[in-house]
């Protein structure tokens, strides 16, 4: 049974991270997903994972022409990647952290993984960012991008995402439990194997952890994600679910009980900052708390 299409839509489309959102934070959630509201900041760590998949991408798509690079050549892209998307929607959320101490620890990732996996691999790479997507029950749509779509030299074939996190996974839905999984089985159609290998590769431990995906396992993780699906579309409450990831969430700035310490706030000041021309220079209606 193919399971492409129907069209994805602002609505019906669900990616892994708009269903994390609802189950970490309804409230989020509807700020995002429902009331179409932007978020007011970018987290410095959001940027740094940016940058690191720029790179790797670049490297993965250069060896495919035949050019290679040297761990040199991929810090220095790093660095162009940091500074060229660097904008003041980015806020460095832990008050303490200096910005140029990130972008070392950006550069010291792509290093090491030029040294260690980069240079190691003999896999051949399928695809780079592969958006997939899959139809699910009620009418709802899964889509995503896979980071790297591969073939082992055995001619075994994987998907692998990069985390550049400062803790590893667990098996849990929102950490390792779902994501690489269902990009897994999406690939499995549409390469038609009959299992695939889905990996996450974390680039501060330098490690990766596979779990093999069958034609079973990837109709378990596609039922299971449907059913989380389901449940954020038909949901009519959205609570607000207040804890440590407040200080990381583009409404703390509008949302009523944000809980963000000071030593976290730098997130929410540059929300307030950005917000209030905006909100000096009308008269309410462009209030994102009363935009419905
Ligand atoms: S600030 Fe916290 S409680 Fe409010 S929407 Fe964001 S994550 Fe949820």
């Amino acid at each position: 049974m193919s399971r492409q299409g129907p069209r994805p839509t602002p609505r019906n489309q669900f990616s892994f991270s708009r269903v994390k959102t609802f189950f970490q934070c309804p409230a989020r959630y509807r700020f995002r997903y429902l009331k179409g509201m932007k978020d007011a900041f970018r987290s410095i760590e959001s940027h740094l994972g940016t940058a690191v998949h720029d790179v790797l991408e670049w490297l993965y798509a250069e060896r495919r022409e035949g050019r290679e690079h040297d761990r040199d050549d991929a810090a220095e892209r790093f660095t162009e990647r940091w500074r060229a998307g660097w904008n003041d929607e980015i806020a460095v959320v832990r008050i303490d952290q200096r910005p140029e101490d990130l972008e070392v620890v950006g550069r010291d990732m792509v290093s090491r993984f030029v040294d260690g996996v980069f240079a190691r691999d003999r896999s051949a790479t399928v695809a780079l960012e592969r958006r997939v997507q899959l139809r699910l029950d009620d009418g709802l749509v899964f889509t995503g991008f896979a980071d790297r779509v591969g073939r082992t030299e055995g001619g075994r074939l994987f998907v692998v995402d990069y985390k550049t996190s400062k803790s590893l996974g667990d098996t849990s839905d929102f950490s390792e439990g779902l994501q690489a999984p269902l990009y897994a089985a999406c690939t499995l159609e549409t390469e038609a194997d009959g299992s695939a290998l889905a990996g996450y590769h974390y680039l501060r431990h330098d490690t990766t952890r596979w779990q093999q995906i069958d034609g079973d396992a990837a109709a378990r993780v596609i039922s299971h994600f449907t059913r989380l699906a389901v449940t954020a579309d038909r949901a009519t409450d959205f609570p607000t679910r207040p804890g440590p990831l407040c200080a990381w969430c583009g409404f703390n700035h509008v949302c009523p009980d944000a809980r963000v310490p000071d030593h976290l706030a730098g997130g929410r000041r540059l929300a307030i900052e950005r917000s209030l021309p905006r909100a000096l220079g009308d008269d309410g209606r462009g209030d994102p708390t009363t935009a419905d």
